[in-house]
């Protein structure tokens, strides 16, 4: 028998697509919560006091608005338990993330000889897969098209992409669910707490589901938001659907939502960690705090000085979110995209790769919405092109991070 030593993880920068750096006021409630069981009087209020802040953050009235226990694709698979065999979807994909999620589509919408003819990848006639390249956002001319054509029961896009770096119009595509009279479905998993949204100016969208680690930066994985229409439910309580742990109308009761309304204290779905509850709690109390709007501005805002900063040392941006930069190398250095990141990750500085084709460079900045953590980033990124080849003077970039948007200001 092998009992090995106390696990020990050091802190490193998280400069990625997510999951970005926790406050540390998140995990200092943590520590701070005492040994409680779930169905304690204050893990209870706790909860429901989060699914009001909830609600405040994703900008509705929705009452089925709360949180999944796990990380955004379990918020996701909730959302998408809606979908039964044989139901019609079209799904936009643009990345690895919509990719995923089309997948996981494919798999609710199979039908048993579907899912028997390819287990894990299975082909669906009756959901519709439409294409963007990497790099391009989903267009409103696209999203309109394919609505047209096959006038399905569901559509289904990722707000922003994080796969490819790129956003796609949630206006666009509620206007033509709208028009088609389709019931759309959104994964907000990366803009959630980052760009500023009202979910009911999109009321063609009946439901939308997030991640705890992203624009809400509660870690440990805890709750993934999702929100839910009453006509979402409506559909729910008439068809059904294939889960009991992640049942969009079972798993709202612990939440205190229970027959579409709100109740003083929840009911037992299943066992809930005081310590989870109590770190979204303060998730959501920071972000409100800080304001979604000011959030957002702060987003945009540092986002171009980290832009400019590697357009500077030669790398071409392709991506359009606020909270991540994805970049081709200069031409000389096409290919040692993979090394790079590597080299980086190795010195406790957490960039990525992309996870699908084409290989790409991802820089994110959540919860990095400071000068000297801009700089920080600025510096180990440049620091790391130089040593592997580049040229450029790093002095000079560092100095005009800041000064440049002062002068323009
Ligand atoms: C990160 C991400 C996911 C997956 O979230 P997990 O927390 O890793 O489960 C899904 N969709 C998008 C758009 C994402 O950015």
């Amino acid at each position: 028998m092998t009992i090995y030593a106390e696990l020990e993880i050091p802190d490193t920068l998280a400069a990625g697509p997510g999951p970005g750096n926790t406050d540390p006021r998140v995990l200092q409630r943590v520590a701070a919560t005492g040994v409680a069981d779930h169905m304690q009087k204050d893990v209870l209020r706790g909860m429901v006091e989060a699914k009001h802040m909830l609600r405040e953050v994703f900008g509705t009235q929705n009452t089925h608005t709360f949180g999944v226990g796990g990380s955004g694709f379990s918020g996701l698979d909730c959302v998408l338990s809606m979908i039964l065999p044989g139901d019609e979807v079209v799904v936009f994909v643009n990345g690895t993330f919509s990719g995923l999620d089309a997948l996981t589509i494919r798999m609710k919408a199979s039908t048993p000889a579907d899912l028997a003819a390819d287990p894990l990848n299975p082909q669906p006639a009756n959901v519709k897969i439409v294409h963007v390249p990497h790099g391009e956002s989903v267009t409103e001319e696209v999203v309109a098209t394919a609505l047209q054509e096959h006038k399905p029961m569901w559509a289904f896009m990722a707000h922003w992409e994080t796969g490819s770096g790129r956003i796609n119009d949630i206006k666009d595509f509620n206007d033509a669910c709208a028009e088609h009279d389709v019931m759309g479905i959104v994964d907000a998993v990366s803009s959630l707490g980052i760009d500023d949204f009202n979910i009911d100016e999109y009321p063609a969208v009946v439901a939308w589901a997030s991640c705890p680690q992203k624009g809400v930066l509660s870690l440990p994985m805890t709750y993934a938001p999702v929100s839910f229409r009453y006509e979402a439910i409506e559909l729910i309580k008439q068809r059904g659907c294939y889960t009991y742990v992640h049942h969009p109308i079972l798993e709202a009761r612990h939440w205190g939502i229970i027959d579409g309304a709100d109740v003083d204290a929840g009911t037992y779905h299943r066992t809930h960690s005081p310590y989870a509850i109590a770190a979204f709690h303060e998730a959501l109390r920071i972000l409100l705090s800080y304001g979604r709007k000011q959030k957002a501005a702060d987003y945009a805002y540092q986002e171009g000085v980290l832009r400019r900063a590697l357009e500077a040392m030669g790398c071409e941006v392709t991506s359009n979110m606020t909270s991540l930069v994805v970049l081709n190398l200069p031409g000389r250095f096409a290919g040692m995209e993979k090394e790079l990141v590597a080299a980086c990750r190795a010195e406790g500085f957490g960039i990525w790769p992309t996870l699908s084709e084409p290989v790409q460079i991802r820089i994110g900045i959540l919860n990095q919405l400071t000068e000297a953590a801009i700089t920080d980033i600025v510096g180990r990124f440049a620091d790391a092109m130089l040593k592997m080849g580049a040229e450029f003077d790093k002095q000079a970039i560092m100095n005009t991070l800041y000064r440049r948007v002062e002068a323009a200001a």
